[in-house]
């Protein structure tokens, strides 16, 4: 009987230590991604205090940005100054989209607890910038408070403001219908017919390029640029400013989900129609493939991050990079269908309204899942491939 005891306690403990295993290996992977916003918020304030200790000449600070509903929506960043020489900036940027900083959080912080102890900062120094759409992160919405796609926002002059997107038009109700929300078989099958319709009709390119290029009028539809600049636009231009004066080359990292295929990185460069610093940015990825940027069959955009990036550091040699983690396979016709009608659906159900909490329910899931999959493998996917690329880009922006 002793012995059966002894011998089932054994086994037991052999199988309390296999589960304890499984489970811290799978924690590691996903301890960085966050709970919501504030978690994300805290948690990097955190680690800024932490590194202050390691680094004295660390600046941590935040701007406040404004909204109606919320009186405690920050964007925050962390700033090392080179230790010697100030040749080179790294900056890298979360949250142009909202929903979107789950995962760009959690690798911000994987990069500041694994990566940057590792990083030579003698002649670069580093700008990390947390949530630059806090509203967009705590209510989990793509875009900011007024509806604002704020990687269409990002623009320093008038013109494109008044930019009506003809195009956009023509799409505009089917893209954004005037009624409450209801989603069905049916009303799945009839986006998929309407979406090849329109694409066979106008030709694929046109219609997505009508649609994604952000348009400046429909203060209800998706991709809304805005009517003028949403608040952080001229917060970051200062920030960056202040910030690179003093070096002369810059490489600006800025993480994104949801675009491409199901747990790859992709890299979007400006393209060849933008200033832009073509060899240096085939040294930095060297063995990397760049795709689409704003050329050949992809898409241009108005407004868009790195572009303002660039332009307002025009006098410094700069690479600037979206990177983007795949969810939906977007890049598959399929995917593509699937990726707007979530879009779509999930515009429609916050303008205006619900036919029923289950419609509210599924529509916010499929939302997230697109931009924040739970599935703990594309998490560690995710984070085992930044912490290989980081280190290769940043070794390859250090050497040339
Ligand atoms: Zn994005």
């Amino acid at each position: 009987m002793l012995w059966a005891i002894l011998m089932f306690n054994h086994f037991s403990l052999i199988i309390f230590l296999l589960i304890s295993i499984t489970f811290s290996i799978s924690s590691v992977a996903t301890t960085f991604y966050p709970i919501d916003y504030e978690d994300s918020r805290k948690e990097f304030r955190k680690v800024a205090k932490r590194l202050s200790m390691t680094h004295p000449d660390l600046i941590y600070n935040f701007f406040k940005v404004p909204s109606r509903i919320d009186s405690d929506l920050t964007t925050d960043y962390i700033y090392i100054p080179a230790k010697k020489m100030t040749e080179k900036l790294l900056i890298i940027t979360s949250g142009v989209h909202g929903v979107e900083t789950f995962t760009s959080s959690a690798i911000q912080q994987m990069f500041l607890n694994e990566i940057l102890p590792t990083v030579d900062l003698n002649k670069m120094g580093l700008l990390m910038i947390h949530s630059l759409n806090p509203y967009g992160f705590k209510y989990k919405r793509r875009v900011t408070e007024n509806n604002v796609d704020l990687n269409r926002n990002f623009i320093l002059e008038r013109g494109p403001f008044k930019d009506p997107n003809d195009k956009y038009q023509t799409f505009r109700d089917f893209l954004n219908p005037p009624e409450k929300l209801s989603i069905g078989f049916f009303s799945k099958i009839s986006h998929i017919v309407k979406t090849l319709f329109y694409s066979i009709r106008y030709g694929r390119p046109a219609f997505r390029q009508a649609i994604l290029q952000g348009q400046y009028s429909y203060e209800k539809g998706i991709y809304f640029g805005g009517k003028v600049n949403e608040p952080q636009v001229s917060l970051l231009k200062h920030l960056l400013l202040t910030t690179a004066g003093p070096y002369k080359e810059v490489f600006a990292i800025d993480l994104h989900t949801g675009y491409g295929k199901r747990g790859t990185c992709h890299f979007f460069g400006l393209g060849k129609n933008v200033k832009s610093n073509t060899d240096i940015i085939e040294k930095v990825f060297k063995g990397y493939k760049i795709d689409g940027g704003q050329e050949g069959n992809f898409y241009t955009t108005t407004g868009d991050f790195p572009r303002f990036v660039e332009q307002i550091l025009k006098n410094k040699k700069t690479v600037v990079m979206t990177f983007e983690y795949g969810t939906l396979d977007s890049q598959t016709t399929l995917g593509a269908i699937e990726s707007l009608r979530r879009s779509s659906v999930e515009n429609q159900g916050v303008q205006f309204g619900y036919d029923s909490k289950d419609d509210q329910n599924k529509s916010i899931k499929d939302f997230l899942d697109m931009f924040n999959p739970p599935d703990p493998k594309w998490r560690e996917k995710v984070l085992t491939d930044s912490r290989k690329i980081f280190p290769n880009v940043i070794k390859n922006f250090l050497a040339y």
